[in-house]
């Protein structure tokens, strides 16, 4: 490839409205340019990249068996109808009418069109499992298109669906899966854990989501230094933590004036925060529930939302409405004789000699104590709370780390959720139709392109790994109008290159050398292969590998070495 004659517009300036590693630098290095909200070009560049990682993802995918075909972009609305996501999706899913008035949406996903597939042209267990995919198109009506093509509202992901007579073989083809996925991310170079995870609109069977570790990524995840036991923030169990003293203190009742909030008490009392607790009331199918948690520990949301009797979405019940019920404002509630249900925290139901609200206005109560001065019987104890850094992993493996993550792959047992809704039934062996069971397996390619260079960049450009960079050397002839010398050899070893079958992307324009080397550093292709008047006097040109290494090599020899360093 000519730098002359292809279309690598790279810039000079950080772009306006570009945040992260990643959006900057695929823009500045001419990769992809925006077309609207959450739409892209990929430009020959970046196109390059998600081919080979489209390799990658083929390769590794089709080992496990599956094989690949392609659906359509815009779907009928019946089948999204007959699932009954065509109201769950809300606006994400973008909906259009045909000329006849019949109802159609781009596609965010492909469950109902495989299963309606799978319906029409399989009915016996013999076929099974069978597992097919695609790489292809999604849209989703993202509220937040950020980042670039990491969350884009159009983009490329690998969707994988499979079908099965029984839960061993959905299992065996959930493993195959996590297994390619991690052949995959780790062709990529990329450091990444497998995690556990809510399923969302899609499911909520087992499932797992691959999160590519970075600063930038919009989860946190949970995981042991340990032992493979990872999660999403958002599902990970936090058990107790603190010390199981008896009780020493006695009850009292303390003046507390005006003090509404955990830090207000803690500065009052003198007490550590870590003996403070803390109630918050939300809505419930008959009654306010109180939600008891430690004052240093954070409430978490989804947890709550999925209580019994608690209502979805958890809505905090107003400052008036918990006056009536309880009798104080919201800074002076605690469990003790609390008149209305409420669940503790596992981390409070271990603590002893505690402070907490006396359920009157301006007092709290000093040396608290379950068992001797409330029942820990009449209260549930639950999994309220998010996880912090250092809290002991559930798998009793040793302590919790906690990093960032950008999910670029999950994976989810469906069950029969859409062979049941939409009657995808086969014939099993005594001949009975029974609904075959799913799994489904999504990973996103354009994030993927993202996600390797918030991994693998310095402050002067992207720093891609071989097996998916652009090409896999840059050739760059120094002062080209000037030097026939210089003109003649860079051919000579561009033919060579590319008779041996080795990309090159070959600078041959009438540009500046500063320009030239900006240019370079902002593509960042792994190998470089620089070619001056100075060096050619002594027979030698420039041979280069990411920012490590720079030597001068001799003309001839300068090909052998680059197929030695390719392998
Ligand atoms: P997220 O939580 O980031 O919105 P999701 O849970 O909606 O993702 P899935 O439905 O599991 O995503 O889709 C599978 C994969 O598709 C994701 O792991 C991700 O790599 C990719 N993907 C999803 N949404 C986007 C998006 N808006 N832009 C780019 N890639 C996406
Ligand atoms: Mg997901």
């Amino acid at each position: 490839m000519k730098f002359s004659n292809t279309l690598i517009p790279t810039l000079r300036d950080i772009p306006a409205n570009a945040e992260i590693a990643s959006h900057i630098l695929l823009l500045r290095g001419g990769f992809i340019r925006q077309l609207g909200s959450g739409l892209y070009t990929w430009l020959p560049l970046g196109v390059r990249v998600l081919q080979k990682i489209e390799r990658i993802v083929r390769e590794e995918i089709n080992k496990t068996d599956a094989h690949e075909v392609l659906m359509p972009f815009v779907q009928p609305g019946e089948l999204w109808k007959e699932s009954d996501r065509w109201e769950v999706m809300g606006p994400d899913l973008l909906r259009m009418q045909d000329r006849h008035e019949n109802d159609y949406c781009l596609s965010p996903t492909h469950e109902e069109v495989i299963t309606d597939l799978f319906r029409k042209n399989v009915k016996s267990y013999r076929q099974l499992p069978c597992t097919l995919y695609q790489i292809a198109t999604k849209f989703r009506d993202e509220i937040r298109p950020r980042f670039g093509v990491l969350r884009s509202r159009e983009f490329i992901m690998k969707d994988g669906y499979s079908f099965h007579i029984d839960e061993k073989s959905l299992h065996a083809t959930y493993l195959a899966m996590h297994d390619a996925y991690s052949s995959i991310l780790s062709r990529l170079a990329l450091d990444f854990r497998s995690v556990e995870a809510h399923g969302g609109v899609i499911g909520d069977d087992e499932n797992r989501e691959f999160h590519v570790l970075a600063d930038t990524g919009e989860d946190a995840i949970a995981y042991s230094k340990v032992s493979s036991y990872a999660s999403n923030l958002e599902k990970a169990e936090a058990v107790a933590t603190g010390d199981v003293a008896t009780a020493s203190e006695t009850l009292t009742k303390v003046s507390t004036p005006n003090i509404r909030t955990i830090n207000g008490l803690v500065e009052c009392l003198d007490v550590p925060i870590e003996r403070t607790v803390k109630t918050l009331i939300v809505q419930g199918r008959d009654s306010p529930i109180g939600l008891v948690l430690r004052g240093d520990h954070e409430l978490h949301e989804i947890k709550a939302a999925r209580l019994p009797n608690v209502l979805s979405p958890l809505t905090f019940t107003k400052e008036s409405e918990v006056r009536h019920h309880v009798g104080c404002n919201v800074g002076s509630i605690g469990p003790v004789q609390l008149q209305i249900p409420y669940y503790v925290d596992r981390s409070v139901a271990v603590l002893s000699d505690f402070v907490c609200g006396a359920n009157e206005d301006d007092f709290h109560l000093t040396g608290v104590n379950w068992n001797r001065d409330e029942s820990l019987q009449s209260a549930a104890i639950q999994d309220l709370r998010k996880v912090v850094e250092g809290d002991p992993a559930p798998d009793g493996s040793g302590p919790l780390s906690i990093q960032r993550g950008i999910e670029v792959g999950h994976i989810f047992k469906l069950g029969t959720k859409y062979s049941h809704t939409m009657n995808a039934t086969v014939l099993d062996e005594r001949g009975e139709s029974v609904n075959v069971l799913m799994g489904c397996y999504g990973l996103g390619v354009t994030r993927l392109a993202a996600a390797v260079i918030e991994q693998k960049h310095d402050e002067i450009g992207p720093l891609w790994p071989l097996e998916i960079a652009p090409a896999q050397v840059h050739l760059v002839a120094l002062n080209v109008p000037r030097s026939s010398e210089v003109v003649n050899a860079a051919n000579h070893v561009y033919e060579q290159l590319t008779t041996q079958g080795i990309e090159v992307l070959y600078d041959d324009r009438n540009e500046r050398p500063g320009v030239k080397f900006a240019d370079a550093d902002l593509i960042g292709i792994p190998y470089r292969i620089t070619i001056g008047e100075r060096g050619l006097k002594e027979n030698t040109v420039e041979y280069q590998h990411q920012r490590e290494l720079k030597v001068d090599v001799s003309l001839d020899q300068v090909v052998p070495t680059l197929l030695q360093d390719l392998g």
